[in-house]
């Protein structure tokens, strides 16, 4: 018995051993393949620019390990300067109705570790094309709106000093303001195409001004956009008054509602829309309302009647070819999603905007 007791502790103790060797081999395989796993933006077969860093190769570091950053790209400290970066903008203290759009950024980020490298729609790889990076997030007053405001402002600002294009994840639609206000530094104007069940040029909400349903006419006040050549899409179901739309246009917006989607097409909408911007430099603001609720259920102030995530898709690819000089997608709010609806599609219209930075 003694002798047999014997054999079986052997064993076991062989057992664990080998089992412990085998799982420390593994570690060590994997620690090696994620400092020597070259970077998606690296390798041959995409006839990559030169000295473009990109994430890890999936291939060899799964999808959910490996950086927090979006789609797992580079830090923007890890590169010396980047064509176009993805920033975080974790502000909601601007919402009228439900919170928690300040978990936006964090949801978005972890919904893109899914992301490929090869984009289908406009048939490009945008980290081998391109230097993106990400700049991690904005730290901003959660107390006090208007020095939020100029947090985000300045970071923005600050930011444009080592990447050349912005994509901002929000938050909620307040932040868009102090992002204009930047983007306006650097190119003046700029044609604005706002995706949005909901108009956002209301003048104040409880005699604030600052609020995420008022960043439009704050930027049309201060001579942001290029009056006439805005345009608001997807705009649906109720406003305050019929009288909305006449500030609306004296702000410098036409409006391309759900409806006209759903009756006219998307090309009739686009042709409408690139009429619009003319020749100006373009920024996309998308509040992920836009969605129709079943796409996009995370969100603070939803909508019935919306696009599909697919029709989106459409559009963005249809202006791909006008000069975007910047974009947000913002009002992700994950404590109201649902296996990750929102923040997936999120992610999706990061990718696409990126994409579009390759063009
Ligand atoms: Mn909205
Ligand atoms: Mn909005």
């Amino acid at each position: 018995m003694t002798e047999h007791g014997g054999d079986e502790r052997e064993e076991r103790s062989r057992e664990e051993r080998s089992w412990r060797e085998r799982s420390e081999l593994a570690s060590e395989r994997s620690e090696r393949a994620v400092a020597s796993a070259p970077p998606e933006g690296e390798r041959e077969s995409t006839g990559a620019a030169i000295n473009v860093l990109g994430p890890p190769d999936a291939r060899q570091v799964p999808r959910f390990a490996g950086p927090g950053t979006f789609a797992r790209l580079p830090r923007l400290d890890e590169v010396s300067h980047a064509d176009a970066a993805v920033l975080g903008v974790p502000f909601d203290s601007g919402t009228s109705y439900r919170p928690g759009a300040r978990f936006g950024p964090e949801a978005i980020r972890a919904g893109s570790k899914l992301l490929r490298p090869y984009h289908l729609g406009l048939e490009v790889e945008p980290w081998t094309v391109i230097q993106l990076a990400d700049a991690g997030d904005v730290s901003a007053n959660p107390f006090n709106i208007m020095e939020a405001v100029s947090q985000i402002e300045a970071a923005a600002n600050t930011l444009y000093g080592k990447a050349d294009r912005i994509v901002a994840l929000g938050g909620d639609h307040t932040v868009a303001l102090p992002l204009l206000r930047a983007v306006h530094g650097r190119v003046g104007p700029v044609a604005l195409i706002h995706f949005d069940a909901h108009l956002d040029t209301w003048d104040t909400y409880f005699g604030m001004p600052y609020t995420h349903g008022t960043p439009f006419r704050r930027a049309s006040e201060e001579g942001l956009l290029a009056l006439d050549h805005c345009a608001h899409v997807g705009v649906r179901n109720s406003v305050y008054a019929r009288t909305d739309f006449d500030d609306d246009r004296r702000l410098g917006f036409a409006t391309v509602s759900t409806l006209d989607v759903a009756r006219g097409g998307i090309d009739a909408a686009l042709d409408r829309l690139r009429e619009r911007v003319g020749s100006h430099a373009v920024y996309i603001s998308i509040d992920i309302d836009v969605l129709d609720p079943a796409h996009a259920p995370g969100t603070g102030t939803p909508e019935p009647g919306g696009l599909t995530t697919r029709e989106l898709q459409l559009f963005l690819y249809g202006l791909a070819d006008l000069p975007v000089v910047g974009a947000d997608v913002v009002e992700v709010s994950p404590a109201y999603d649902h296996a990750q609806l929102t923040a997936l599609a999120a992610t999706s219209i990061v990718y696409d905007l990126l994409a579009i930075f390759t063009q």
